[in-house]
């Protein structure tokens, strides 16, 4: 496909920019030495060159896309209209509070949810991202520590089965990371966790559901243990889809904790805008919070901050429009509506792991939460075909495959997360799909071995995009 440089006249289109109607100045700063390359087409080409871009791509609004972990459901539209409404789109962050009360509202509100849904004292909506959440909660904790004169405890105890962010964000606070393994079951090896912990311990970083998919039956145990010890409990709670409305980290004695808008609380994910990963604490860290947050005062809405604050981790409120969006998910589900949503999370991914799992070996046979892990392990011996296989033969189908060779304790891993926003039938075309694929694996593994044969492009060399990728074109 061509790219826009390649398209178009010399000359073409540039009469769309208007007339300069001040007077130009020449500035003394560095200036580009050669002539700025600018596409030259008509509006039409430059519709058509992105409308082509844009169906080579797949979305949510195209289909199924069950990367784990990742929790790819469904952007409801109404989050779109109110985050368009001018009252929040035309405001400035550094306008009288008196004359965005309705902004500090929304603020308020989000947080108050958030503290329900999470079980927690307080939320700070600044931080911009999962792991930006998870490296503003650590600083918390370091915080914390700090100000009881307590600055022996230099380590977070990360179990294998936690999403890769949680020990590069504990790295970048200044934290040695203490890595402890999990047991045949997929949780916590709670011996492990008890010779790990010691006066050194800052805190645990779990991330649960953990990234098997299972609910850790442990978990008070864990809180517990790290407590004793005079640490602090990290809950990953990127994807809460599968406990929302039903358990609260805060209650499991999770100190605190981050969730990612972007993934549980609909709103969309890298191209379709910014993340937002707030991040809520129980009062004993409150002191240190970021940034400023909504209060409610006798007189309405105004914004506050802490003395002791580890300083702010974005500028103003966090994203803004983001929180819009979350918040119109969260009010038009309502509590009730957040219970059933994490219910059909829980029953979608079962409901495929159960119609799957005597086809595909499953990496833990156990009831799952949000999503469940095959493994291609077995196949790869048998018959030669792993879990790149499938994944790219999916794609013949106009399916986004799942996450693959993730979590890293699982060898050739799939990784499904259906979301509560698929229907049954969607999921029974999958099932069946999927099906399908093994069935021709095991009659024609060259087939499937060469898969895609219907796609634009087929196996790109993988390493070859990674070590020597094309970024820059050459005019
Ligand atoms: C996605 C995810 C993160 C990181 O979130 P980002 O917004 O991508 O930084 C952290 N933990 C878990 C469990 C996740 O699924």
């Amino acid at each position: 496909m061509e790219l826009i440089f390649e398209l178009g006249q010399e000359g073409r289109g540039l009469d769309l920019l208007p007339e300069c109607d001040v007077c130009e100045v020449t500035l003394d700063a560095p200036k580009r030495a050669g002539k700025m390359h600018l596409p030259h087409v008509s509006e039409t080409e430059l519709s058509r060159h992105y409308t082509r871009l844009a169906k080579r791509t797949h979305g949510v609004n195209d289909g199924f896309y069950p990367l784990g972990s990742c929790t790819m459901k469904y952007n409801p539209k109404v989050n779109e209209e109110m985050a368009a409404l001018p009252g929040f789109t035309s405001v400035h962050p550094l306008a009288p509070v008196e004359s965005v009360q309705g902004c500090l509202e929304v603020l308020y509100t989000l947080q108050e949810d958030l503290k329900e849904i999470a079980g927690m004292d307080h939320f700070t909506l600044q931080p911009a991202a999962g792991a930006h959440g998870e490296f503003t909660g650590l600083l918390l904790i370091k915080a914390y520590h700090k100000a009881n004169g307590d600055e022996k405890r230099t380590k977070i105890i990360v179990p294998d089965s936690a999403h890769g962010t949680n020990p590069a964000s504990a790295a970048m606070a200044g934290f040695e990371i203490v890595n402890i393994p999990s047991g045949e079951d997929g949780c916590v090896d709670v011996e492990a966790l008890k010779a790990a912990v010691g006066e050194d311990t800052a805190g645990l970083m779990l991330t649960n559901p953990n990234t098997v998919g299972i609910f850790d039956k442990n978990i008070l145990e864990i809180t517990e243990i790290i407590h004793k010890a005079g640490g602090l409990c990290y809950y990953d709670g990127a994807n809460l889809n599968a406990i929302m409305g039903q358990c609260r980290p805060g209650d499991m004695g999770f100190d605190v904790v981050h969730l990612n808008l972007h993934k549980t609380f609909s709103t969309p994910h890298g191209g379709g805008g910014p993340g937002s990963g707030p991040v809520g604490c129980k009062d004993i860290l409150a002191p240190f919070l970021p940034g400023s947050y909504a209060v409610k005062t006798a007189d309405g809405y105004e914004y506050e901050g802490c003395e002791e604050s580890i300083g702010s981790m974005r500028s103003f409120a966090g994203n803004f429009l983001v929180i819009v969006k979350a918040l119109t998910y969260v009010t038009t589900l309502g509590a009730e509506g957040i219970k059933e949503a994490s219910q059909n999370a829980v029953l979608n991914a079962n409901y495929m792991r159960v119609k799957l799992a005597d086809v595909y070996d499953m990496a833990y046979d156990v009831t799952c939460m949000h999503e469940f892990v095959m493994t291609l392990e077995k196949k790869k011996k048998e018959i030669n075909i792993t879990a790149m296989d499938i994944a790219k033969a999916m794609l013949d189908y106009g399916i986004h495959p799942p996450t693959m060779y993730f979590p890293l304790i699982v060898h050739e891993a799939l990784m499904v997360e259906p979301t509560e926003t698929e229907t049954k039938e969607e999921m029974d075309y999958v099932i069946e799909v999927l099906r399908e694929i093994m069935a021709k694996a095991k009659e024609d593994p060259e087939y499937i071995q060469h898969s895609p044969h219907h796609t634009v492009i087929g196996r790109p060399d993988e390493v070859k995009a990674a070590r020597t990728p094309v970024v820059t074109y050459e005019f």
